[in-house]
């Protein structure tokens, strides 16, 4: 038996016969052309070019028809740097230069592309290499005459077992048997990542070595929920794990049985429960789990997509169609956050030696106002298709605020003076997820409609503690008191000024926090669709009397461990908190 540990991308436990996926890898052959025959070996190319374009726009009718406008994107981005004048010129260029075969020279520009963006040190360029390796092998495929052997052949429920997974895989394979996903690679911001969720198929990437440990037939164990895989169980620990499945399976089925509900404590005070997303797809499980509607819509996912920089028209079209899918419940759209963990090309200055305090967010905006002003422009444009709230992030003074206010004011003049319709009372707010914000937001409610905090930032700067960083994870506590002081500071104020005030941090929808915050006077909460539910469980389960109680006994307290056992004990009788 082997247990390995990697990163909890997708929840669930399952237990199944592991497929060794690994990636295809033609022989390509390299011999010389003379120079007579080049033209016609260009002409090859251009011809598999088109085939391989044939190939993905049949996928994208599919992707369309089927679930995803997500992978139909993915795919459509392949199309276009399949068919880039750049890369046909570069490889006609080496064609003429090298005087060999076409898939040799196609294979080395493909590889030289890929190594310059390994050697960027950015994860997210590391992840786009993804897309590359996934044409280059489509377009040595075609020239070879080969057939692809995709994961739709696969007949049986498998959990598969890979090296990492191409955008191409996951749309190919067929999801009703794909019971689980472990993968040697894979970062956050992956593609699997966000599909596996997506899909609900529990998944944990990031392994480093597990298709060294795992054959095709073994059997394996997927936890999703603490992001570990155990290959070829003792008796005991299959046991265990089978009483955990069927423990999680029925608190989920009973969980999701109460998603119809409303998050209300025993005394009826109602605590609104919203969802985090990050691409269109998970609007499905938002509605399924009973949400009441979004509280973190991350618009920056749209700008990660391979291939191009969304344009106002696109932008407009996914905000519209986020919000007519919620069909009229709250959406609360926040504005680009890149920057730190959150990577993109557009905005990485690689002199920059602590990006997590550096050029992210509003802080780019600023100088780069183009950006800012046009997707101000498709989200105020989308605002009369439904309920839209839109919400700055990393707001770190009163100035700051009010120049992006002020940029706000001009992009509305605009649309006013090209006589475009928009909600003129749109309710702006902002994310307070800087000490500085919490601090002086009595000053700051009373520029804006609401707050929303952002308690992962927040901790990470209160206590100065790299949110992503393993090696200091001991530190990065949501209970320190100094957290419990500025979240308490943040409510009261927003109470105060009387504008609402919610949480989209993780924290919020963590079970053991949920009685804190609700005890603290937060009334909106939002969190991963999938968390809804228990968290409406939880809600149901105390009175607000009681919270009050233990929260002001908490905020009394010195250190987070007291205050973790004084949770527990509380906890203790009325649910069983690890058992969420
Ligand atoms: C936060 O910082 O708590 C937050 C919700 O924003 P993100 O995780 O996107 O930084
Ligand atoms: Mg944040």
């Amino acid at each position: 038996m082997i247990e390995l540990k990697g990163i909890d991308v997708s929840p669930g436990i399952v237990i199944g016969k592991a497929f060794l996926y690994t990636e295809e890898k033609y022989f390509i052959p390299k011999y010389d052309i003379p120079l007579d025959q080049i033209k016609n070996e260009y002409a090859r190319f251009l011809s598999a070019v088109k085939s391989a374009t044939d190939e993905m726009k049949l996928l994208v009718t599919q992707a369309d028809r089927e679930v995803s406008k997500y992978e139909g994107r993915l795919l459509d981005s392949h199309i276009l740097m399949i068919n880039d004048l750049d890369f046909k010129s570069t490889v006609k260029k080496k064609l003429s230069e090298n005087k060999k075969n076409v898939e040799w020279i196609v294979s080395q520009v493909i590889d030289e592309i890929i190594e310059k963006l390994n050697s960027l040190g950015d994860d997210y360029l590391k992840e786009r290499s993804e897309d590359f390796l996934d044409i280059s092998q489509r377009l040595i495929r075609n020239l070879l005459n080969m057939e692809k052997n995709t994961l739709s052949d696969i007949h049986d429920e498998v959990i598969i077992i890979s090296h990492s997974l191409l955008p191409s895989d996951i749309l190919s394979m067929d999801k009703s048997k794909v019971k689980g996903i472990a993968t040697d690679g894979g970062g956050k911001t992956s593609h699997i990542a966000i599909l596996t969720r997506s899909f609900e198929i529990p998944a944990v990437i990031g392994l480093g070595y597990v298709t060294q440990h795992v054959n095709t037939g073994d059997e394996v164990i997927i936890d999703g929920n603490k992001g570990r895989v155990i290959i070829n169980p003792d008796e005991e620990t299959k046991t265990a794990y089978v009483n955990s499945r069927i423990e999680w399976q029925r608190h989920e089925l009973q969980l999701k049985n109460l998603a119809h509900l409303k998050g209300k404590t025993k005394d009826g005070t109602h605590i609104d429960l919203k969802a985090n997303i990050e691409v269109i797809e998970e609007i499905n499980p938002v509605r399924a789990h009973g949400a009441d509607g979004i509280g973190l819509f991350r618009s920056e996912f749209l700008f990660l997509q391979p291939g191009k920089v969304p344009t106002e028209e696109d932008q407009y079209l996914l905000y519209s169609s986020v919000l007519e899918k919620m069909e009229n419940k709250p959406v609360t759209i926040r504005t680009l956050d890149f920057g730190g963990e959150k990577i993109a090309p557009l905005t990485r200055d690689k002199s920059e030696e602590n990006p997590i305090l550096g050029w992210r967010a509003v802080r780019f905006y600023l100088s780069h106002p183009e950006v800012f002003r046009t997707q101000m422009r498709a989200l105020l444009r989308s605002s009369v298709k439904g309920n839209l709230r839109i919400m700055f992030p990393m707001i770190s003074s009163c100035d700051e605020l009010d120049k992006i206010l002020e940029m706000t004011d001009e992009v509305k003049k605009k649309l006013d003076k090209d006589k475009i319709e928009y909600k003129k009372d749109i309710p702006i707010g902002i994310m307070i997820e800087v000490p500085s914000a919490a601090l002086t937001s009595d000053i700051l409610a009373k520029k804006v409609a609401f707050f929303s905090i952002g308690t992962n930032d927040l901790i990470q700067y209160t206590i100065a503690v790299d949110r992503c960083n393993e090696k200091v994870a001991y530190l990065y506590e949501p209970l320190h008191p100094a957290v419990l002081r500025l979240i308490k500071i943040v409510v009261d104020n927003a109470r105060d000024a009387g504008i609402p005030c919610e949480m989209c941090g993780e924290m919020a929808g963590d079970p053991f926090f949920i009685s804190l915050l609700v005890g603290l006077g937060l009334r909106g909460l939002s969190m991963s669709p999938y968390r809804i539910p228990e968290a409406k469980k939880f809600i149901s389960s105390f009175s607000l009397d009681e919270v009050i109680d233990l929260t002001r006994r908490v905020l009394e307290m010195k250190s987070a461990l007291d205050i973790n056992k004084t949770i527990i004990s509380w906890a203790g009788g009325r649910f069983d908190i690890n058992s969420v």
